[in-house]
Parts: C-alpha cells; sequence; structure tokens
C-alpha cells in the first residue's frame, strides 16, 4: 500500500480480530516530503551504531584515557552554526568517529582510575537503549505504569541486597547531588512546615563533615541555608566525622538563637573513602531532632557484601540516604537512588495547594505518582538499565566484581607500602588509594601530569593534612590485574626518570 509503513518484526503491532494480516500504519510525518528517518533507514543506522559500540568496548584499551586535546580544539572542527538542511546520518556518524571521540576522555577505559569512576556495563548499556527507544515519562504512574512499578521493584531488590528496611521507599534521581537537595528540602519541610508557604525560614543550620562532597554544600545553598550556615564538623586522623565536634557545634548554635536541622554524614567520602560514624552522629541526630540524611554515594553498594554489611551500621535510622548505582555498581550514568523512611515528608516538601488541572484527569489515586516526590515533573527510564544489571549479574556477580575491586586496590597499596620511595596517605578500605611520592607537591604534580599525559591512565588527586596526594580508584568492570599492575610500574618509570 503506498505511503504506508509494514512495522519491523518483532514490533508488530495487534492482529485486527479475523485477519491474518497486521495492521499497517500510516507514517505521519511520510508526507512532509523531509528526509525523515524511516524504519528501515533506522534499522541500518541502528546496526551500524551497535557495531560501533561494540568494537568500541572490545577495543578502548587502545584509546588513550585522557582526551588528548586542548580547550576549544573540538569547537573549532565543528561548523558554529546548526545546519539548514538536514544531513544524512552517514555523514553525522562519520563525524562522531572523527571528531567527537578524539575529544572524548574514557570514562569507559579500564586504566581510568580518576574520581569516582562511573562504570557502566554492556547489560546496563542495553538497558539504556532501549530506555531511549522507548522514550517515556513516567512522572505519574499512568503515564507509564510499568517505568513507575519496575523502579519501586528495583529498588526494592537493591534494599534487600544492602540490608535496608523495608519500610524505606526508593525513588530514582539523576545524580547524588539532585538527591541529596531533595533530602535537604525534605529536612527543612521536618522541622519548619511553614516555610513551604511563606518562603520564609528561621536560621537554619546544617551539619557535615570537612571531608563531605561538594554536592551537600550546594544542596543546602539550592534549599536557602546560606553558605555561613553549614558547618564542616572537624575529622579524626582517619579522615571521620567527630560525633563530639557535630554535638558541640549543634550546643553552640542553639546557644546563638540558631536552628540545627539536618545533619550529613558520608559513607565513602569523595577524598580518601573514609566512614564517617554514622550510629555515633545518628545518636546526636535524634538527641538533637535533626534530619539524618546518609551520603553513600560511592561506598553504598559495598553493603551488597556480607563482610561490608556493617558499613551500614546506624544507617537503618537515617532518614534519608542517597547511593549511586552509576558510580560502583556497573550501571551506566546517569543514576541515583534516594530511600527514606519518610516518604510523606517529601511528598509535602513538594505538594502545590492544587494538582494541576492537566494532570489531574490522568492521576490514579491509589497508585504511586513520582514526580509528587521530586521537583522534576518528567522523568527517565533509568530503572530499565539498573534491573538489566541486577539480573544480569545478580548479587553473586555483583559481590565478585566488588571484592575483585577491593582486592586489586589493595594489592596495589602494598606495593606503595613496600616501596620506600613512596607512602600511603589514608586507609584503603574500598577500592580507593591515596598515595604520594615522598618528597614536595610539586614532585607529586608533576608525576600525575607525567602519568596523565602518557595516555595510558587516568588518575586523580586531593590533599590530605596538607600535602598533594594521588588518587587511584578501581570502579571500572574491565579492570583487570594486568591494567593495575602496568599502572604501579608506570608510575615507578616515571619517577626514575
Ligand atoms: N557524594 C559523594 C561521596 C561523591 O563522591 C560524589 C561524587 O563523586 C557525590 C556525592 C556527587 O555525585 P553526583 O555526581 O552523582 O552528583
Amino acid at each position: 500500500m503506498e505511503g504506508e509503513l509494514q512495522l519491523a518484526q518483532g514490533f508488530r503491532p495487534a492482529l485486527r480480530s479475523g485477519s491474518k494480516e497486521p495492521r499497517r500504519l500510516k507514517p505521519a510525518l511520510h508526507y512532509t516530503g523531509m528526509n525523515l528517518m524511516t524504519p528501515e533507514d533506522f534499522r541500518a543506522a541502528a546496526h551500524q551504531t551497535v557495531d560501533w559500540i561494540a568494537d568500541y568496548l572490545r577495543d578502548v584499551r587502545d584509546y588513550p584515557v585522557l582526551a588528548q586535546v586542548k580547550p576549544g580544539d573540538v569547537t573549532a572542527k565543528l561548523p558554529a552554526s546548526a545546519p539548514e538542511q538536514g544531513e544524512p546520518i552517514d555523514a553525522i556518524l562519520r563525524d562522531f568517529r572523527e571528531l567527537i571521540v578524539p575529544g572524548i576522555t574514557h570514562w569507559n577505559h579500564p586504566r581510568f582510575f580518576a574520581y569516582f569512576s562511573i562504570s557502566g556495563s554492556g547489560p546496563g548499556i542495553l538497558g539504556e537503549m532501549l530506555a531511549a527507544a522507548l522514550n517515556v515519562n513516567h512522572m505519574i504512574w499512568k503515564s507509564s505504569p510499568a517505568a513507575t512499578e519496575l523502579e519501586q521493584l528495583t529498588l526494592g531488590w537493591l534494599r534487600q541486597w544492602l540490608g535496608l528496611p523495608s519500610e524505606f521507599f526508593g525513588i530514582i534521581h539523576d545524580t547524588a547531588s539532585t538527591s541529596t537537595m531533595h533530602a535537604v528540602l525534605a529536612a527543612r519541610c521536618a522541622i519548619d512546615e511553614g516555610a513551604r508557604l511563606t518562603g520564609e525560614f528561621s536560621r537554619l543550620v546544617l551539619y557535615t563533615s570537612e571531608h563531605a562532597n561538594l554536592s551537600v554544600d550546594r544542596a543546602a545553598l539550592a534549599v536557602g541555608v546560606g553558605l555561613h550556615n553549614i558547618r564542616h564538623i572537624p575529622m579524626d586522623h582517619q579522615f571521620r566525622m567527630r560525633p563530639e565536634a557535630l554535638k558541640s557545634a549543634i550546643q553552640a548554635d542553639r546557644r546563638a538563637g540558631n536552628v540545627p536541622f539536618c545533619v550529613v554524614p558520608t559513607l565513602g567520602t569523595t577524598s580518601t573513602a573514609s566512614l564517617d560514624p554514622v550510629p555515633a552522629i545518628a545518636a546526636v541526630a535524634k538527641e538533637s531532632g535533626l534530619w539524618l540524611h546518609v551520603d553513600a554515594a560511592y561506598a553504598g553498594p559495598a553493603a551488597v557484601l556480607e563482610e561490608y554489611r556493617h558499613i551500614l551500621d546506624g544507617s537503618a535510622l537515617a532518614d534519608s540516604l542517597v547511593l549511586n548505582p552509576h558510580k560502583w555498581l556497573f550501571t551506566p550514568t546517569d543514576i541515583s537512588v534516594l530511600y527514606t523512611r519518610r516518604p510523606e515528608v517529601f511528598r509535602r516538601a513538594l505538594s502545590l495547594e492544587e494538582t494541576p488541572a492537566y494532570l489531574k484527569s490522568t492521576t490514579v489515586d491509589d497508585a504511586v505518582n513520582l514526580s509528587d516526590y521530586s521537583v522534576a515533573l518528567g522523568r527517565r527510564f533509568r530503572s530499565l538499565k539498573l534491573w538489566f544489571v541486577l539480573r544480569s549479574y545478580g548479587r553473586e556477580g555483583i559481590a565478585r566484581l566488588l571484592r575483585s575491586q577491593i582486592r586489586m586496590a589493595r594489592e596495589f597499596a602494598e606495593w606503595v607500602n613496600e616501596d620506600p620511595r613512596f607512602e600511603l596517605s589514608a586507609p584503603v578500605d574500598f577500592s580507593l588509594v591515596c598515595f604520594r611520592k615522598v618528597g614536595s607537591d610539586d614532585e607529586n604534580r608533576a608525576l600525575l601530569d607525567r602519568l596523565n599525559a602518557s595516555g595510558y591512565a587516568f588518575l586523580s588527586n586531593t590533599t590530605l593534612n596538607g600535602k598533594f596526594v594521588l588518587r587511584l580508584a578501581i570502579g571500572n568492570i574491565g579492570t583487570s590485574e594486568e591494567d593495575v599492575r602496568g599502572t604501579w610500574e608506570k608510575i615507578v618509570e616515571a619517577i626514575a626518570n
């Protein structure tokens, strides 16, 4: 039939009753005369794209980890204005390969050891591809029931693996920064219900540690807690928040007429992966009536391991907790999980006087509408990739991966320890090693620059006890012992030359 399209095998619409032929659909935009992508064009381009992805994942070690470009190099190769006429997909894919990829720093590279690597995986990429294809927005249950329910289901599975209480309600956000912002917003609502209506609230004070991630400060800023009202509680010699210092700070604030409202300890701090003592902090929070939000963005997934379950001790008492499957659970970015025992506070913090008319008729009362718990109305179907990952590896597979990465980090730490030219700068509890060459900051900076410029591996740095320190964080699913050993050899070579 002219002007009509046959849908691809596997995506056929239901048969009309009594008919042997699947219904043929009219492509709505076919008549515009534009160069639109037909299903067959799509299939051909998608096959090419998937082939490229599979080759890329297989050959990723052949790329320099760190992009070998200067600021502006990528822009200089691309037209300053968008095209007037549409271009063929082949040309776009070619430019992607030739102009964009050379400017990429490869987070997928097994020797990407900087920051906390965001480690994807084959199953996670498949879930992401399908989510892009479905392109649903489960702002309310009816707008995509399966996406709403799969989000609840996968977060329930994960909660069981982590040993968190069954009353914890989970919701997915893009990043830990957004999850924490919501937690601080809920904390503000819990202490001062009226602020939601008037926008005026008392001098609220938030407590976190000296080593908290900047996302905690940003969250506080976003909900109107001024920078001067964020207290960075000092650490002990192992970079852990000191609960007695927290207690004193709260008392001092009360005496000054301020209103302490929230405390954010970290499990797996960004610089060293240290663990703040959550049980003691939870006791202070309870006694002082503070909202307890635990930032377990990086280290949280380690609690899947029996021998690491203890890291979540005290977290069952938390009002909320965040962890990032895109950091250390082999799920492509972006996916952050926020758990809370008080979902009704989040809902209240974000509730309007009335549901807008354009949503009302499609809202089903006894179903969860996830946008009730978030600033964003629209939601990507992020749980699909997590579901693929959890099912594909199972708890045992995930545990094996985490253990092997922790073991590789410990081995690296032993090499550092055994070599008198180097020193460890912090305890190694997870898959992060902080170390430095014995010597000046300048020497260590030069060592890092030389290593990263080689394109072989990419490490980052931090400052500990006033000294420049290198960080090697293992999290990529493809990292092998040879990668870690090879990186150590390059480091040793770099100081010899
Ligand atoms: N919390 C910790 C402990 C982190 O290390 C990071 C980032 O590295 C974050 C929060 C912020 O994560 P996101 O980039 O998902 O906002």
